[in-house]
Formats: C-alpha cells, sequence, structure tokens
C-alpha cells in the first residue's frame, strides 16, 4: 500500500463537474488500495476575484486580513471535494490548514512552513478516509491565518507529502507535464519524462510557470518524488521530478526557459572608481526594486564605464527613476532603458561536463542574426537577454540546434 499525496490546481477544480471528475479519479485510486492526501486550490479565478473586492475597499488592505479572505477560497474547494467523494460512496473528510497545524511563520501572504502534525491525518487515513487539506495556508503560532504565496498550494501538497514521508507527490494541472520549453511558442517541444530538482528550479526561476519555486525547493531538501500530471486526461504519467541520480539517460542540456517579465536599464559613462555598482544597487534596493542581472563593462580609456542590469518590468518605471537621480549624483552621461527585451535561458545539468555550450549557443543567436545584449551563466544555465521581437526565432533555433524536439 503506498501513500499517494495529490495536489489539484485552480482549473481541475474549477466548477462542479470538475470536481465531480476529480472525486472519481480519486475514488479510483483509493479504491486500489493507496492511501490518499489530497490537497487544492481554490476553483480557478476564485482568488483573484477576492482580491479585487479587497481593492475596491483599499489599496492598500492589511496583509493579515487578505489571508483570511483569500484562504476560503480553498475552504470552499476542501469541502465540495469532500461531499464529491461522500457521494460516491468514498469515505473523506476536509481539514483546514490550521486544522492539521499547518504552523508556518507569521510572514502573511508569504509565509513559510515551519511544521506539519501528521498526527491527525494519519488518525483519518488510518479510519480508512481519503483526507482532504486545503492548499496554500496555514496558521503561525499565534493562531493568525497566514498564506504561502501566490500559487501556494503546490507548496502545501510537496510539505505534506514531505512530513507523512509519502511515496510520491502528484501535482495534477491543466498541463500534461513539464516541457522542453514552452508548448505555445515551439510546437516541437517534448515532454520530458524525468527532469533533477535542480533544472526545474532553474526553470521555475527562469520563468516557467509550472510549479511554484518553493515547492521545488522543498522537493528538492526532502528529495520528494514530485511528479507533475494532467487531470484532464485518462492514465496520465506526467513528468518526475527526482535526485539528479535517478535520472538514468541525461540529457546535456535538458530546456529552454524564456523569460518576458525583464526591463533592461543602463547608467551611461559612470566614472569607473570603487563603490559604483553600490551606490547604484543601494538606490535600487532600498526602493524595493529585485535586480536580476547585472553587467558592467569593461572600463574604456577616459576611466567611464557603462553599468546595466534587468528588473521586473512592474518596477520598470520606478527603477528608471531612480536611476536618472543616481546619474546626476554621480555624474554619469546618461540612463538608457528598454522594457522590449526577452530573457532566453539554456538550462541543463550536462554543462557542468560539457565544455563549449555557450559558444554553441551563442553560434546558433548569431546565425540568426539576433544580438546578444546580456550574459548571465551559473553552473547548470546560460541565460541571454534579446530584443523581444526574436524571442520565437531563438527559443525555436536553440531547440533545434540543440535537439531538444528528438527522444
Ligand atoms: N489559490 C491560490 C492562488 O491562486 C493558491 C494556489 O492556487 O495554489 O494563488
Ligand atoms: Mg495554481
Amino acid at each position: 500500500m503506498a501513500l499517494i499525496v495529490q495536489k489539484y490546481g485552480g482549473t481541475s477544480v474549477g466548477s462542479v463537474e470538475r470536481i465531480q471528475a476529480v472525486a472519481e479519479k480519486i475514488k479510483a485510486f483509493a479504491d486500489s488500495g493507496d492511501q490518499l492526501v489530497v490537497s487544492v486550490s481554490a476553483m480557478s479565478g476564485e482568488t483573484n476575484r477576492m482580491t479585487a473586492l479587497a481593492q475596491e475597499i483599499q489599496d492598500e488592505p492589511s496583509l493579515r486580513e487578505m489571508d483570511m479572505l483569500l484562504t476560503t477560497g480553498e475552504q470552499v474547494t476542501i469541502s465540495l471535494l469532500a461531499m464529491a467523494l461522500q457521494q460516491i460512496g468514498c469515505d473523506a473528510i476536509s481539514y483546514l490548514g490550521s486544522q492539521v497545524r499547518i504552523v508556518t511563520d507569521s510572514e502573511h501572504g508569504k509565509a513559510r512552513i515551519k511544521s506539519i502534525d501528521d498526527h491527525r491525518i494519519h488518525q483519518s487515513l488510518d479510519a480508512g478516509k481519503v483526507v482532504i487539506v486545503a492548499g496554500f495556508q496555514g496558521v503561525d503560532e499565534r493562531g493568525h491565518i497566514t498564506t504561502l504565496g501566490r500559487g501556494g498550494s503546490d507548496t502545501t501538497a510537496v510539505a505534506l507529502a514531505a512530513a507523512l514521508k509519502a511515496d510520491e507527490c502528484q501535482i495534477y494541472t491543466d498541463v500534461d507535464g513539464v516541457y522542453t520549453t514552452d508548448p505555445r511558442i515551439e510546437p516541437n517541444a517534448r515532454k520530458m519524462k524525468a527532469v533533477s530538482y535542480e533544472e526545474m528550479l532553474e526553470m521555475a526561476s527562469l520563468g516557467s510557470k509550472v510549479l511554484q519555486i518553493r515547492s521545488v525547493e522543498f522537493a528538492s531538501k526532502y528529495k520528494v518524488p514530485l511528479r507533475v500530471l494532467s487531470s484532464l486526461i485518462d492514465n496520465p504519467v506526467g513528468t518526475l521530478i527526482t535526485s539528479e541520480e535517478n535520472i538514468v539517460e541525461q540529457a546535456v542540456i535538458s530546456g529552454i526557459a524564456h523569460n518576458q517579465d525583464e526591463a533592461k536599464l543602463s547608467l551611461i559613462g559612470v566614472p569607473d572608481e570603487p563603490g559604483i555598482a553600490f551606490k547604484i544597487l543601494k538606490a535600487i534596493s532600498g526602493a524595493n526594486i529585485e535586480v536580476d542581472m547585472i553587467v558592467q563593462s569593461v572600463s574604456a580609456r577616459e576611466g567611464l564605464t557603462n553599468f546595466a542590469f534587468t528588473v521586473h518590468r512592474n518596477d520598470f518605471i520606478k527603477a528608471e527613476s531612480i536611476l536618472q537621480v543616481v546619474c546626476s549624483e554621480l555624474g554619469a552621461k546618461g540612463v538608457q532603458s528598454d522594457d522590449k527585451v526577452v530573457k532566453v535561458s539554456l538550462v541543463g545539468i550536462g554543462m557542468r561536463s560539457h565544455v563549449g555550450i555557450a559558444a554553441q549557443m551563442f553560434k546558433v543567436l548569431h546565425n540568426e542574426g539576433i544580438n546578444i545584449q546580456m550574459i548571465s551563466t551559473s553552473e547548470i544555465k546560460i541565460s541571454v537577454v534579446i530584443d523581444e521581437k526574436y524571442l520565437e526565432l531563438a527559443v525555436h533555433s536553440l531547440h533545434s540546434a540543440f535537439e531538444l524536439d528528438k527522444e
């Protein structure tokens, strides 16, 4: 008998019919003898709808009250799912995060899970019930309701799987797995059978929206076998996210991620002297703006240099005005800004043991006449910033050059 944790996302429980369909699937698993703990999201669109309601009353509602509000979305789906199961003769019981003691810190809106008391869950499992736990929510040590950040139900499921030492954590969603790249951009994108935690983490951070980043971190830390699969088809296989050593055939490059949420800012002609990077980034981070890529060019003869970085597009206007101030303070020549850029990244743990991947990537882009504006690398990733009009071309040519369309 296996213990499986399953998570169904908002689309999968988006209507009464879908909830009933999910109940049928769960019943089939339960009938086959597995013990099941199921975590669900709110019905699709609900969390956004409630956020908009709050906005009608206050521009910046308190985070505590937002958590109080948003956690009701999952209370609706857990109870409806329990009813749907009971209706078809499958014993089930639903719990809020606070009831199974998913204890978090007190950071409302982005709380981190500290512990889960698995006692109550085990009791209900031992009584032969399917246990349904509200995703996305917890309770802090003083009893305040918290949420885990948007997409947080993934993390609830992985945390439950870790606490219960489940055999597998299955994330049921509206896509049937993790693809080599975004299938909407590249029709030849291929579903991966398996991918390592580390690669998945890079892909999630680089813009792949399949899983909440924190859930992958959690799975990696506690070595939870994690599977992403479709709730809309029968007998899905999906993609397994696991430790590197469990992956038999490791490709050099696993996938291509892209991120259209970034914008580029450059300070031109800054005196090249100690403290420049610090002064620029202190001003930016002082406004609570996160910086992603950073490039400082080699100093030119006159002792001037250029300093460029990327921020989220939502922070673009704010960052630009801060940089104008910094520009005059530092006596730089000017600010250049561009929000028509995209970041394209190659990801693969095989890069560690293969040389020349970057050169190969740059050659492909060169052949297509695509200018690279910024480059950054890590042990398992190479990212470039390019003009956004080349997104499709870059993804397409890299995908075929690295043979990601082939098994
Ligand atoms: N309902 C929450 C959200 O929309 C949590 C989740 O779906 O994972 O972000
Ligand atoms: Mg979700």
